[in-house]
């Protein structure tokens, strides 16, 4: 019995990999997924845009926006991505949904779970972005829902799910951008009644914001009153 609890309690810890995702060293007792060394030469963002994530050449004065968003604000309030989407975390991306290293997941949750702190407080529900039914049928998983549960488990706020994809949109990074905005005119739906306020969207990678600005419009139009983008990287 004693055995069964110590796996309970060491359930989380032994699902991770005995070696770094990213290069194979192997894990010391108690170190996270990813060795010290590998954390270091990730491509973490320096300075960013508070409302769209967007990497800056320099930190912007608080409350101070980028051209972008002080030209067409985008209908989310803040969005924090701390990595750019370049190697080795789009390879590491792009292995968990397509070759399904769910390894991968833990990793980046911790990465996100970091992160919450730099998000506006108040947040009372996680929405990890849905994907058309027929496409998670095929993977078999959603890969945002995998970041999400994590972070829901840690902070205590409740995962919700009754947002869908009203129709299947062919993958955003086969896209010109213009084609990108057309193809997600409506693309999500809130089903029932939405009981939160402040809704956080997990995403893997916002690419142009124009997912995170559907999804948000969709959620504001239900009744929330804010919503906030937290992802792994930002393209
Ligand atoms: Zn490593
Ligand atoms: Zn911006």
């Amino acid at each position: 019995m004693a055995l069964l609890a110590a796996l309970g309690r060491n359930f989380e810890q032994a699902l991770l990999p005995n070696a770094c995702v990213f290069c194979g060293a192997r894990r010391r007792h108690g170190e996270r997924s990813i060795c010290g060394p590998c954390c270091v030469d990730l491509p973490w963002i320096d300075s960013a845009c508070s409302r769209c994530a967007a990497p800056t050449v320099t930190q912007l004065p608080q409350g101070v926006l980028c051209a972008a968003c002080q030209q067409h604000p985008p209908p989310f309030e803040a969005a924090v991505a701390p990595l750019t989407y370049a190697f080795p975390v789009d390879a590491a991306i792009k292995a968990m949904k397509f070759r399904r290293k769910l390894s991968y997941g833990p990793v980046f949750a911790n990465i996100l779970g970091a992160s919450l702190t730099k998000l506006p407080a108040g947040i009372d529900a996680v929405l990890p972005v849905p994907l058309h039914w027929r496409r998670q049928a095929l993977r078999g998983f959603n890969q945002a829902e995998e970041l999400a549960k994590p972070i829901g488990r840690f902070s205590g706020i409740p995962l919700i799910r009754n947002v869908y994809r009203v129709r299947a949109t062919p993958y955003q990074s086969g896209l010109a951008a213009e084609r990108r905005l057309g193809n997600l005119q409506g693309a999500f739906a809130v089903r029932g009644v939405l009981h939160a306020r402040h809704v956080l969207v997990i995403d893997d990678v916002i690419t142009t914001g124009e997912t995170c600005s559907q999804i948000a419009r969709s959620l504001l139009d239900a009744g929330a009153a804010r919503v906030s983008i937290l992802a792994i990287a930002r393209a």
